[in-house]
């Protein structure tokens, strides 16, 4: 069977699978080339990929328990495929204030959450000061947690008010407690692109300048991509090149999160007339392309559960990706763009749905240090597929999600 569908392969595609696999660099028109395969040319990527996956990183699949905390919805930047965002004077618009916060880091931490991953709308009235101030009181009342903060709308945002120099204002922040940053607001990085998604957002030049001078002062960050709108895969092949040769320079990037777009609820869809998402191919030929591409120079290529749900998760961490995401707990940003997938997944839903798969569970911290194995399956805690998980599916996007 393997052989009939190998004989099926094009030639070209196999050899360039080949040569991934003997550890040699893939170039942007490979990947390209990639990212259109259809057919037997399909499956064998997927297994490539995943074979690649288990020469990097083995059988684990991690996850991180940590919470997500939005402190405020209101953002006058525009993005036109943003569900989130308010206006000050809409009813739902809010501003939490910190004992709100403090409420929510104290249920993460009750919850076991090792992190807390902390994003915004661009409030206009938000300086620097508020947001060191944020991440003051949050340290202060829980020294011990992982802040994951900031995107670099937010860096820029802020910076821009600070009158620093950019790293000096990042150190400000590092000083305070921000230990990493999101690498959201990436979306596509192609000002043409960027041009019709958000025309007010920062530019891809201010976005590497943000990530390097991060990853320069020894503050690590994610890397994120949104596909399935109006990109094609040269748009995407070239986005991963410049990750690619921002993680050769610096190596500060802990993960690549392939981000599909979530359609239903915005203007880019519903006005602009963007495609409706990704398909399932789409979902997991991009985390097999990904995990080609970007080896061995970004090892962790991360599923996300809220876009794509548990079982499409499932498929792709089979096609090339070893990180299953995080807990999360509360999730308003994919929600309020129309993803039906839930706020939470339960670390004992993580550990059932990585046994399914035949792989091995382990809860990581936001760097990738393990926090615990779970080798032996009979010491797994009853499984609860929880109410507002993908079970009822609540009704539940952004510069932190893209
Ligand atoms: S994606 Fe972020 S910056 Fe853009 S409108 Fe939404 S909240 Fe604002």
């Amino acid at each position: 069977m393997l052989s009939r569908m190998m004989k099926d392969v094009t030639p070209n595609v196999a050899a360039l699978l080949e040569s991934a696999l003997s550890g040699k660099e893939i170039s942007e028109q490979e990947a390209e080339r990639l990212l259109c395969v259809e057919g037997a040319d399909f499956h064998a990527l997927t297994w490539a990929a995943d074979q690649a996956r288990r020469e990097d990183v083995g059988e684990d699949v991690s996850y991180v328990v940590c919470r997500n905390l939005n402190f405020t919805n209101i953002c006058y930047v525009g993005c036109s495929f943003c569900g989130f965002a308010r206006h000050k004077h809409q009813a739902d618009a809010y501003v939490h204030p910190i004992e709100t916060i403090l409420e929510k880091c104290a249920d993460g931490v009750a919850r076991g959450a090792t992190e807390i991953c902390i994003q915004g709308g661009i409030h206009p009235k938000k300086t620097h000061d508020d947001y060191r101030n944020l991440i003051l009181q949050i340290k202060e009342a829980f020294p011990q947690l992982h802040l994951h903060a900031f995107s670099p709308e937010e860096i820029d945002w802020g910076h821009r008010k600070s009158d620093m120099e950019l790293t000096d204002y990042l150190r400000w922040l590092v000083d305070a407690g921000v230990s990493s940053l999101p690498g959201t607001a990436a979306e596509i990085l192609d000002d043409e692109i960027r041009q019709i998604l958000s025309p007010r957002k920062l530019k891809t030049a201010r976005w590497v300048e943000i990530i390097e001078a991060a990853h320069s002062i020894g503050l690590p960050t994610t890397s994120t991509l949104m596909y399935g709108h109006i990109e094609s895969p040269k748009h995407i092949a070239a986005h991963m090149g410049l990750l690619r040769d921002i993680q050769k320079r610096t190596g500060g990037f802990t993960e690549f999160v392939p981000l599909g777009y979530i359609h239903e609820m915005n203007e880019l869809y519903n006005v602009l007339g963007s495609r409706p998402g990704p398909s399932l191919y789409e979902d997991v030929r991009i985390i097999s392309v990904a995990r080609l591409f970007m080896r061995p120079h970004i090892k962790n290529i991360q599923i996300s559960w809220v876009k794509m749900g548990h079982k499409v998760g499932q498929l792709a961490l089979g096609a090339g990706a070893n990180d299953f995401g995080g807990t999360l707990m509360e999730e308003s940003i994919s929600r309020e763009s129309g993803s039906k997938f839930g706020e939470n997944t339960s670390p004992e839903d993580f550990r059932r749905l990585i046994r399914e798969i035949g792989r091995v569970p382990v809860e990581r911290n936001t760097l990738y240090g393990t926090v615990q194995r779970f080798d032996d399956p009979a010491l797994d805690p009853p499984s609860q597929e929880s109410a507002e998980s993908s079970g009822s599916e609540t009704d539940l996007a952004l510069h932190m999600v893209s």
